[in-house]
């Protein structure tokens, strides 16, 4: 078990994207952007978010963690499943985790927030 300590949010930078692109200032190819490997990274890695894509509506916007940090060396910046990140902490002692959603229907992606996972005490 572990748990996220350290948050560092980004939904405030998230709304001012999404605000962009309602009022046209934001291309949405430009947000709109993932590829291939990410979407692929969302769906073996990633959890249904349970909620509604924010830029098209679908039920399939997923959560996805990337891990980062000195130690965990090539592993770095890879996704991971919840499992593999309690291996990955229980080796380590502390993993930083960046949360991403994204919507393998249109392509929306966005960080939503970062922190470090540590041992559940
Ligand atoms: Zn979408």
């Amino acid at each position: 078990m572990f748990e996220i300590v350290r948050p560092v949010s980004h939904r405030v930078r998230r709304a001012r994207v999404l605000a962009a692109l309602r009022d046209g200032q934001l291309r949405r190819q430009a947000a709109c952007d993932a590829d291939a490997r990410l979407i692929a990274a969302a769906r073996f890695h990633g959890r249904v978010a349970g909620r509604a894509c924010p830029v098209c509506g679908s039920d399939q916007l997923r959560e996805v963690r990337f891990v980062y940090g000195d130690g965990l060396g090539e592993r770095a910046g890879t996704a991971r499943g919840r499992r593999e990140l309690e291996a990955l902490v229980a080796e380590l002692g502390e993993v930083g985790v960046h949360l991403v959603e994204v919507c393998p229907g249109c392509g929306w992606n966005h960080l939503l927030g970062s922190g470090v996972a540590v041992p559940r005490s």
